[in-house]
């Protein structure tokens, strides 16, 4: 955790920015909720917790200033409201989502599946993937599972 604050902070540092106590108590929240996807609310209620006197306004910003430093992927899972994604360290792409359209769930796949179409893209159309997002929707195991519960009784 803390070699990951540091590396997000000299990422900050690159780009002219100071890791503020408030930035660095939003960006732990991150990193201590990374499998969820927490909208700017959530985030706040929880940085709320540690940092009392933080406004959402503060963290909002925050939010924003990650992202454009792709710190942060802004996600939209369709619910209508922007969720804050913590790019992975081990991969320089985004990961992949499956999102339940049952249950509302959303997996990651942490790892890059997309190396051979990378490769593909490049030798057939001369194009560099600098990233990628690709999200699926289907039915999780978790509800798969309570079907076929169901369906035994
Ligand atoms: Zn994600
Ligand atoms: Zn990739
Ligand atoms: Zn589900």
């Amino acid at each position: 955790m803390e070699a990951r604050i540091e590396k997000i902070k000299q990422q900050l540092q690159a780009q002219g920015y100071k890791l503020t106590p408030q930035r660095e108590a939003t960006l732990r929240v991150l990193l201590e909720n990374e499998e969820d996807h927490l909208s700017a609310e959530d985030v706040f209620m929880l940085v709320k917790e540690k940092a009392p006197e933080i406004g959402l306004a503060t963290v909002y910003r925050t939010l924003e200033l990650l992202a454009e430093l792709h710190v942060v992927e802004k996600m939209n899972f369709g619910d209508g409201v922007a969720r804050y994604d913590l790019r992975g360290d081990t991969s320089k792409h985004h990961h992949h989502h499956l999102i339940c359209v049952q249950c509302g769930a959303v997996d990651e796949i942490l790892e890059d599946w997309l190396g051979p179409l990378e490769d593909r893209l490049a030798r057939e159309f001369n194009f560099h993937v600098l990233d990628h997002r690709l999200d699926f929707q289907g039915v999780c195991h978790r509800c798969n599972n309570e079907e076929s519960d169901k369906k035994s009784e």
